[in-house]
């Protein structure tokens, strides 16, 4: 049998909508300078689905410098990997302020983050330890499951109890077959906004052996004093053992870093398989992470304005009769209930008439029957922008509520 005969009779479960889906539910366009208003098809849009959380994205001094070392170094510099060719000064550079800022012995960059979160647990653990971890761990931590060769036990979202429970297992497991535990969390969970228990689950190391590694994609920049994350939110920045971030969100970019203890960090540096079997990060992207690091630190009014559009546009939608769920971050999602072909009517409504741009998840990334818009508020945005959008989901709302939506498939557009 051919192997690829299967592909061709299904594509998916999100594939599957790709025929009527394609270029404007899923892989649309967006056009222009990156920001709350941008282009899609030709018309200016309000734009809510873009992780550009601090406005960095179009900030003058990161454009300046991110076209100058463009201009200067080109997208092939350095070439090869970083332990055989691919090192420079200024990635040395950047991992020393970047151990600085999240106050860590050590960092070492990712050249993505996806890979990197997989690669990092990859080298930890070996086929005796196990693995602990929340059950909306985000995928690229799941596909790091995927390469452990040992246990892992997973633990209901958020519940300290059930944490425990399994720790309790993996305990006895890891004891009696000569392993350690390592629990893996997020600082702020993407979907859902609500931030991880780290506080608590850091208290557990009285009582259990274990390490804890944190995805914190979605704090790093948006959380904590000075940005540093979640962990320094919820004050306990110093007993994550293993701090992951990504430049995708917060540093408008693209590229990662993990920081911890030097000798562990280091290690992490010979062993993990994505860094070195691969391109190190070029050299204007290093610089222009340098750029938005310097930002983040010298302006945060950035993080401040950043939060008060969060403020209005949260409560802007609870005071409109809104379920937000448990959010906790500047991640907004907007829960409605309805099918697949209703959910896109009425994101096409929001689009076309109302000129509104966010992204929906449908089944079968959560439930039949649900759907979730999700915002992601930004510094960039403005009063107006959040108010055009307030009226905007109230407006459509009640025509979800009318069933004026409810159509046979999705529409094609
Ligand atoms: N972890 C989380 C929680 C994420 O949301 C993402 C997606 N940006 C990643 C890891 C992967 O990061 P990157 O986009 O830098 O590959």
């Amino acid at each position: 049998m051919d192997i690829f005969e299967k592909l061709l009779k299904h594509m998916g479960p999100i594939g599957e909508h790709s025929d009527r889906a394609h270029g404007y539910f899923a892989f649309p366009k967006l056009e222009g300078e990156i920001g709350p208003r941008m282009k899609f098809r030709g018309n200016e849009k309000i734009v809510w689905s873009l992780n550009n959380y601090l406005g960095l994205a179009n900030h003058p001094e990161v454009r300046a410098t991110d076209a100058k070392a463009a201009a200067d170094f080109g997208l092939a510099a350095p070439m090869g990997a970083r332990m055989m060719s691919g090192n420079t000064n200024y990635h040395e550079q950047l991992e020393r302020e970047l151990s600085d800022y999240m106050g860590k012995e050590d960092t070492t960059l990712l050249n993505y983050g996806y890979q990197g979160v997989m690669s990092a647990i990859d080298a930890v653990c070996g086929r005796r330890d196990v693995i602990v971890y929340d059950a909306e761990c985000h995928a690229s931590i799941l596909d790091g499951l995927r390469l452990h060769p040992g246990k892992r036990y997973v633990f209901k979202h958020n519940d300290i109890e059930d944490c425990e429970k399994q720790l309790r297992r993996a305990t006895e497991l890891a004891n009696a077959q000569g392993g350690g535990i390592l629990v893996v969390t997020e600082g702020v969970f993407g979907m859902a906004g609500d931030q991880g228990k780290l506080k608590e689950i850091a208290a557990l190391k009285d009582k259990f052996e274990f390490r804890l590694l944190v995805d914190d994609a979605h704090g790093f920049g948006t959380m904590g004093k000075t940005g540093a994350g979640t962990g320094e939110e919820q004050g306990v920045q110093d007993k994550i053992d293993l701090l992951f971030n990504t430049f995708a969100k917060s540093g408008a970019s693209i590229g990662a870093f993990i920081s911890g203890e030097k000798a562990i960090i280091n290690y992490l540096r010979y062993n993990m398989r994505s860094q070195i079997f691969a391109k190190s990060i070029p050299l204007p992207i290093v610089i222009g992470h340098l750029k938005r690091v310097e930002l983040m630190r010298k302006y945060p009014e950035m993080k401040a304005k950043l939060w008060e559009n969060v403020n209005k546009l949260q409560n802007g939608l609870k005071a409109r009769g809104f379920n937000i769920g448990k959010t906790n971050s500047p991640v907004t999602p907007i829960y409605l209930q309805g099918d697949i072909p209703e959910a896109t009517a009425m994101c096409l409504d929001l689009r076309e008439n109302y000129n509104i741009f966010c992204s929906i998840v449908v089944y079968p990334v959560i439930p039949k029957g649900q759907i979730i818009y999700r915002l992601i508020p930004t510094a960039a945005h403005t009063d107006e922008d959040i108010e055009l959008t307030l009226k905007a989901f109230s407006e459509t709302k009640a025509k979800l509520d009318e069933k004026v939506y409810q159509v046979a498939e999705i529409p094609m557009v």
